[in-house]
C-alpha cells in the first residue's frame, strides 16, 4: 500500500516460535540512506512496546492484494532473482513484478491477489523457498523497526486490522529484551536479521537540535501522551502549545523544548481548554478539501492524487465507501449539528475509547516521526490522525446510529491509516508549512484537536 517515505522498514520476522507467515507490503521511498546490516553496529538490545509484542498475524491475506501498493527493493529483489534463476523459474519471478523508473512492485493478479499467495494465504515464496528469499517489506509488515545506538525499536502500521486491535490494552510499556542475534530460537520475541536497517542517532545530530535530544524528548512525548491526569485534548493542546512557544522562541532548540515540556507536565492548565467546534470543524473541512479532492495548493509541490485513485487503482473497495459515507454524514454538517451530532454519539470518557486513542497516539510517538520531521509537522501529523479518526467513528456512529464503541473506533483508526497515511501526507504536510509558516500551521493543529 503506502509508501513510507521517512522510514524505510526493514524486513523482521517474529512471532512467538517461528517466523510470520504473513508478508507484505509496502514499501518505501525512503528519503534517508538504509544501511547494510552487517555495516551496523547494534547493541544487543531490543525495545519491544507490547502492543508490538501482543501483534500475532492472523492470515487475512488482505495485505497481500492490490489494495496496496508493495515495491520491493532492490536488494531484495536481487536475492530472489538469483534464487529463481538458479531454478530456471526467472520468468516467473519477472512476471510477478512491475517495473518502475525507480525499483519493481509486485503486479497482482486480475482476481487481485498477488501471485505469490497461496489458497490458505501463505507465502509461496517462504513455503517453497523459505524466509531468506522474500523482500524485506514482506517479511517485516505490519512492524515498523529503528536502529539506534540504543538497539532495535519497533512500532507498528495500524494498517492492519489485526495490528490495530493491539491497541485495546490497559497501557503501552516498553519491554526491553536482550537480543543474541544467532541464537534466536525459542525467545519470547523472535525476530530475524533484515538486510538493510534505517539507523538513527541522536548524537550525531546538529547541536542544540531537537534531534540531539530525541531520547529525552521520546520519554518525555510518551510520559505527556499517557498523563491520564488529564483527557487526550488537554494532552495533546499541552503539546502543540510547547511546540508553538519553542517554534516562536527559537526554533529547533531541543533543550528549550524538553524544558516546555517538564513544565507543561507539570503545569497543564485544566482551565485552558474550550470547545472549539467551530475551529475543529473548519480545520476538517480544510483536511477534507486538501486531502480528499484533487483541488491543488496555492504553492509548493503539486496536490498528489485523491487517495482513491492513489490507494485503489482498480478496485472499489469499503475505502472509498468510507470516505463517501464521511463526506456525506460529517462534513455537510453545520457548526452547531457536528457539535450536536458529537454530544449525541461520542461519549470518550465512558468506554475504553481514550485508552484506544491514547494508545493510538502512543504508536504514533514511536514511530520517530518527531525525529524524523521537523516538530510543527510531526504535531501536524499526531494531531490531524487524531482528529480524523474520531471524524470517521462519527460518521460510523450516525450511520448505524449506534454510540462509540471499540469496534467503532478501531475501524475508523484502521480506515484512516489505509486511506491517509502514505507518501502524499508528507507531501502535503510540507507543501502547507511553506505555504503557511509553522505558526500558523501549529495553530491550525491544535484547533484539529479541540472540540
Ligand atoms: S493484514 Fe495483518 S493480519 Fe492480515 S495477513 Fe496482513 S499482516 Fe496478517
Amino acid at each position: 500500500m503506502w509508501s513510507l517515505p521517512f522510514f524505510m522498514p526493514l524486513s523482521l520476522i517474529f512471532s512467538s516460535q517461528q517466523p510470520s507467515n504473513l508478508n507484505i507490503l509496502i514499501t518505501t521511498t525512503g528519503y534517508k540512506e538504509v544501511t547494510l546490516l552487517e555495516n551496523i553496529k547494534i547493541p544487543p538490545i531490543l525495545r519491544i512496546p507490547t502492543h508490538v509484542k501482543a501483534f500475532s498475524c492472523s492470515l487475512c491475506g488482505v495485505c497481500c492484494t492490490n489494495k496496496w501498493k508493495i515495491d520491493i527493493d532492490d536488494l531484495s529483489f536481487e536475492t530472489m532473482l538469483k534464487h529463481f534463476e538458479k531454478l530456471g523459474r526467472q520468468r516467473e519471478l519477472y512476471d510477478a513484478m512491475l517495473f518502475r523508473h525507480k525499483g519493481q512492485q509486485i503486479r497482482f493478479l486480475p482476481n487481485g491477489k498477488c501471485p505469490f499467495l497461496s489458497d490458505n494465504n501463505l507465502c509461496n515464496i517462504q513455503l517453497q523457498f523459505g524466509w531468506e528469499y522474500m523482500a524485506d517489506i514482506c517479511n517485516m509488515y505490519p512492524r515498523r523497526i529503528f536502529s539506534s545506538p540504543r538497539g532495535l525499536e519497533f512500532s507498528l502500521s495500524l494498517s492492519c486490522a489485526t495490528a490495530v486491535h493491539t491497541l485495546i490494552q490497559p497501557k503501552i510499556t516498553i519491554e526491553r529484551l536482550h537480543h543474541e542475534p544467532h541464537d534466536q530460537q525459542n525467545k519470547a520475541f523472535y525476530f530475524i536479521p533484515p538486510r538493510t536497517l534505517e539507523e538513527y542517532s541522536p548524537a550525531s545530530a546538529p547541536l542544540g537540535s531537537l534531534r540531539r535530544h530525541y531520547y529525552h524528548v521520546e520519554d518525555l512525548l510518551l510520559k505527556l501522551m499517557q498523563d491520564r491526569d488529564y483527557s487526550l485534548n488537554q494532552r495533546l493542546i499541552a503539546l502543540g502549545r510547547v511546540i508553538e512557544l519553542s517554534v516562536n522562541y527559537h526554533n529547533g532548540d531541543g533543550e528549550n523544548l524538553t524544558h516546555s515540556l517538564h513544565v507543561a507536565l507539570k503545569n497543564s492548565d485544566r482551565t485552558y481548554i474550550k470547545a472549539n467546534i467551530r475551529g475543529n470543524l473548519q480545520q476538517l473541512h480544510f483536511v477534507i478539501n486538501s486531502y480528499l479532492t484533487r483541488s491543488a495548493p496555492t504553492s509548493g509541490p503539486p496536490s498528489p492524487p485523491s487517495p482513491p485513485s492513489a490507494i485503489l487503482p482498480s478496485t472499489v473497495t469499503p475505502f472509498e465507501k468510507a470516505l463517501e459515507l464521511v463526506r456525506a454524514k460529517v462534513m455537510t454538517l453545520s457548526y452547531e449539528e457536528y457539535g450536536r451530532q458529537l454530544a449525541r454519539y461520542y461519549h470518550p470518557e465512558n468506554d475504553v475509547i481514550p485508552i484506544i486513542l491514547e494508545n493510538y497516539l502512543v504508536n504514533s510517538i514511536l514511530s520517530k516521526d518527531f525525529f524524523f520531521q521537523v516538530p510543527p509537522l510531526a504535531y501536524y501529523k499526531m494531531a490531524f490522525f487524531y482528529a480524523i479518526s474520531i471524524v470517521f467513528a462519527l460518521g460510523y456512529c450516525i450511520e448505524t446510529d449506534q454510540t462509540i464503541n471499540q469496534q467503532i473506533m478501531l475501524q475508523a483508526i484502521c480506515d484512516v491509516e489505509n486511506i491517509f497515511y502514505q507518501e502524499w501526507f508528507y507531501l502535503h504536510g510540507t507543501a502547507l508549512l511553506a505555504e503557511y509558516g509553522e505558526t500558523r500551521m501549529m495553530r491550525n493543529s491544535i484547533a484539529l484537536v479541540q472540540f
